[in-house]
């Protein structure tokens, strides 16, 4: 049967004081002789790493948790090792760039959070747009033609919309016509002579029906839409979804379809149509290559000359924040600000925590004790 995990008493106390003091805690240990001869131990390396979910766990719907300052501030310095310690975010959000959204929880935090500390589902696309710098392929979801955007900040010069599609040929989806604002947002592009080579779904597509027509379109003619049926083709086109999440919390009282759903969708409809599912990559939280990136990302702000320190990702869904960071050999710590609010969860952390700030003060103390009292 699982039940919380036992706190060492030395870590405990700790943990328990930097929530009890909170801003004083930086002087108070600084009287400690263990505590100083920690800083220098770790002049400039880093005793310990974070990563945090966003949503339930910093912020709730448009609102920031109180936790979430307060965990902030004890990165920032106010912690007994003195230093600043790494954090980087990782959500399963998205739908335009880093750099936007960096700047709206900055000030929403108000602490400076940078694009290059922060992952969202499709940023690891950046890792992929190599192989398709100068071709042709379909972007899907978010608002007009935002992850055209985003992609072309990837490196991807050839992205193109579904409502592109819809531009070139109103046919093609006879049941939606653009709107104004919708048609300034499309590029003019002779899909019969314009092969796609792949297909990016980026976030949530705001229209199922038009796309999952689009993508089968893609796929069974081998990349010309409204071209002959390919039956085995040598070269398949590249299907890639960003997001398994089949629900997710808006401020609405019940969980709501996410893009996990519209993969679902598009199967049951191709699996119809051709008696097999496509096969397809998935990214996001828990996935492991998401999980290799982010540790990728946050070795190469530290350099690459130290191992890294140990990692403790915080979240608050246990199906992916937790999921993920166990199979990825992280600590990992539940909070019950979120999806998760108490009971038995799907998939055991290292620990479980009220908030952020304690899951930050408990994952210090846990480094601090091996610390100063090394283990042999
Ligand atoms: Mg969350």
């Amino acid at each position: 049967m699982w039940r919380i995990p036992r706190k060492p008493p030395a870590a405990n106390l700790l943990a328990r004081k930097l929530l009890r003091d909170g801003s004083s805690v930086h002087s108070l240990s600084r009287s400690n002789h263990q505590y100083q001869a920690a800083t220098r131990n770790h002049r400039t390396k880093p005793p310990l790493a974070f990563v945090f979910d966003i949503d339930g766990v910093l912020i709730r719907g448009e609102d920031v948790l109180p936790a979430a300052k307060r965990a902030l501030s004890i990165l920032e310095g106010n912690n007994p090792f003195g230093m600043r310690l790494p954090y980087i975010l990782l959500t399963n959000g998205g739908g335009v760039s880093e750099q936007q959204r960096c700047e709206k929880l900055t000030a929403k935090l108000g602490f400076e959070i940078k694009a290059a500390q922060y992952i969202q589902a499709h940023t690891i696309l950046k890792t992929m747009s190599y192989k398709y710098t100068n071709t042709p392929v379909l972007v899907l979801g978010g608002k007009r033609d935002q992850v055209r955007q985003v992609a072309a900040d990837y490196g991807f010069k050839k992205a193109y919309t579904s409502h592109d599609v819809l531009a070139w040929n109103s046919s093609v989806w006879p049941f939606h016509q653009l709107s104004a604002s919708e048609t300034a947002a499309t590029k003019n592009i002779d899909f019969s002579q314009t092969p796609i080579s792949a297909i990016f779904v980026f976030h949530d597509p705001r229209n199922w029906a038009l796309d999952i027509q689009v993508i089968c379109d893609v796929i069974q003619s081998g990349g010309i839409i409204g071209g002959p049926y390919v039956e085995n083709q040598m070269k398949p086109v590249e299907l890639v979804f960003c997001n398994p999440d089949l629900i997710w919390r808006s401020d609405f009282d019940r969980p709501r379809l996410g893009q996990g759903a519209f993969k679902m969708a598009f199967q049951g409809v191709f699996k119809a149509l051709t008696g097999s599912e496509y096969p397809h990559v998935q990214f996001g939280k828990p996935t492991r290559p998401t999980y290799d990136f982010a540790t990728q990302v946050l070795r190469d702000s530290l350099g690459h000359e130290n191992p890294l320190p140990p990692m403790y990702m915080i979240g608050d869904n246990p199906e992916s924040d937790i999921a993920g960071a166990n199979a990825a050999s992280w600590k990992s710590v539940l909070v019950k600000t979120g999806v998760f609010s108490g009971g038995q969860p799907t998939h055991e952390p290292t620990y479980i925590a009220e908030d952020v700030e304690e899951a930050v003060s408990w994952a210090i103390a846990q480094e601090y004790k091996d610390d100063v009292y090394p283990q042999k």
